[in-house]
């Protein structure tokens, strides 16, 4: 458990660990912190958009949709790599998950199965969008699963984490499949040896 590093903190963490950030608009202030809370934080979700296009992906990863307003993440990871920041604080992208995965996050231990949406997501994780289908056709291109990689790194980093703060979407919420295309446990080893 930590409070959330500063935005200013954040990007710099980015970087440092490698990555080519965009800055997407007015991203350090654009977030929810109005309808709830903001930390502290536990860990970090990664998901897949279920979207094509780096442009439009986004565009809709900040500005949201009738039923979701924006941002709906902190960090869009495009096909190329590359990190755009479309919002920082309180953003709609983890929504209720199990509490005990919650707690398993907190103690950096094994996962238990999802199966209850009882607990508030968005105040606890940092979230990256991922540029995919999610079809599992649909390619991850090897510079999009560095990219991966190094954010979830990052903020592990900066926090003292390990690699068992860094969850899918699919082991937050029952019946969310994202993301699809690699498994999460291929994902955190690769983090681990990152962090070594
Ligand atoms: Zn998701």
């Amino acid at each position: 458990m930590a409070p959330p590093m500063s935005a200013s903190s954040f990007i710099k963490a980015l970087k440092d660990e490698g990555l080519t950030v965009v800055e997407v608009g007015d991203w350090r202030h654009h977030n929810r912190n109005h309808i709830g809370d903001w930390g502290p934080l536990n860990g970090v979700m990664i998901h897949h958009t279920a979207t094509s296009g780096s442009a439009s992906t986004v565009r809709v990863c900040r500005d949201g949709h009738a039923n979701l307003p924006g941002p709906l993440c902190h960090g869009v990871i495009t096909k190329d790599g590359r990190v755009h920041l479309v919002g920082y604080g309180r953003a709609n992208h983890a929504g209720l998950g199990d509490d005990d995965v919650l707690r398993a996050v907190i103690a950096e231990k094994a996962l238990p199965h999802d199966n209850e949406a009882n607990t508030d997501g968005n105040s606890r994780f940092y979230g990256f969008e991922c540029e995919n289908l999610g079809n599992g056709d649909d390619p991850w291109p090897a510079a999009q699963l560095e990219a991966i990689e190094r954010a979830a790194a990052a903020i592990c980093r900066h926090h003292g984490w390990t690699e068992r703060s860094v969850i899918g979407h699919l082991e937050w919420q029952p019946g969310k499949v994202d993301p699809k295309g690699f498994t999460m446990a291929s994902m955190r080893g690769r983090i681990r040896d990152r962090l070594k």
